[in-house]
């Protein structure tokens, strides 16, 4: 589990944003071709937030 996943993470969500302005499925299904394996860094951010509060 690295931290730089979790940025790629951050990026790529963004990067779906452009083009899905929501949390739709079809937005997930963007994050999802970009970055397969994005659920773990989706519950990493959800249990680690607290650490990014700067
Ligand atoms: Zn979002």
């Amino acid at each position: 589990m690295s931290p730089i996943r979790v940025i790629d993470y951050v990026v790529i969500h963004e990067l779906a944003h452009l083009e899905e302005r929501n949390h739709s499925k079809k937005c997930w299904n963007k994050v999802k071709i970009m970055l397969p394996d994005y659920e773990q860094y989706k519950e990493w951010l959800k249990e680690n937030k607290h650490l990014l509060d700067i």
